[in-house]
C-alpha cells in the first residue's frame, strides 16, 4: 500500500470512529433519509439553509467505515458553504468516486474528500461512499421540506 493510501486509510477509519456532526438537529429545514440496500447503510441527514448558505449540517444513523466516514466529512465540507459551492462540490465528489475523472483524478481542491476517491475501484463500495451526498443533494434544491427517503438503487451510482 503506498504511503498516500495509507494515510486515506487512516483518515477513513479516523471519521469512522470519531465522526463530525454526528448528531440530530432539532426542527432542522431539510431531513432526509439515505438507505443503501447493497450494504445496509442508513443515515439522516439534517441541514439548516439560511440565506443560500448552509448553516448547519449533520447525520445520524448506521452502516459501514466508508458511508460514516463520507457523511462525516460530507457535512464538515459543506458547513458554511453556499448552496452553488455545495453544488460543484457533489459534482466533483460524485465524478470522483464513481471513476468519471480517470484512475488518477485530481482531488487536492477534495481535502479530506479526496481519501474516498480510492472506491472509484471497488463499485460495490461506490454508493456506500455516495449514499449521504445523494440524500442531501436531493433535497437541497427542493421547496418542499417534508422529509423524504432516498434509496440508493433508485440512483445511477
Ligand atoms: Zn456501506
Amino acid at each position: 500500500m503506498s504511503a498516500i493510501n495509507e494515510l486515506y486509510q487512516q483518515l477513513i477509519l479516523e471519521h469512522n470512529k470519531s465522526p463530525r456532526n454526528f448528531r440530530t438537529i432539532e426542527h432542522a429545514d431539510k431531513t432526509v433519509e439515505g438507505y443503501n440496500p447493497l450494504c445496509g447503510d442508513h443515515y439522516t441527514i439534517y441541514l439548516n439553509v439560511k440565506d443560500n448558505r448552509i448553516a448547519d449540517a449533520s447525520f445520524q444513523g448506521a452502516g459501514c467505515a466508508i458511508s460514516k466516514a463520507s457523511a462525516s466529512m460530507m457535512t464538515s465540507a459543506i458547513k458554511g458553504a453556499t448552496v452553488e459551492e455545495v453544488e460543484s462540490l457533489f459534482q466533483k465528489f460524485h465524478a470522483v468516486v464513481t471513476g468519471k475523472m480517470g484512475p488518477d483524478p485530481d482531488v487536492e481542491d477534495l481535502g479530506s474528500l479526496g481519501a474516498l476517491a480510492g472506491v472509484a475501484e471497488f463499485p460495490a463500495r461506490i454508493k456506500c461512499a455516495s449514499l449521504a451526498w445523494h440524500a442531501m443533494h436531493s433535497v437541497l434544491h427542493e421547496m418542499n421540506d417534508s422529509p423524504k427517503t432516498i434509496v440508493t438503487s433508485d440512483t445511477t451510482e
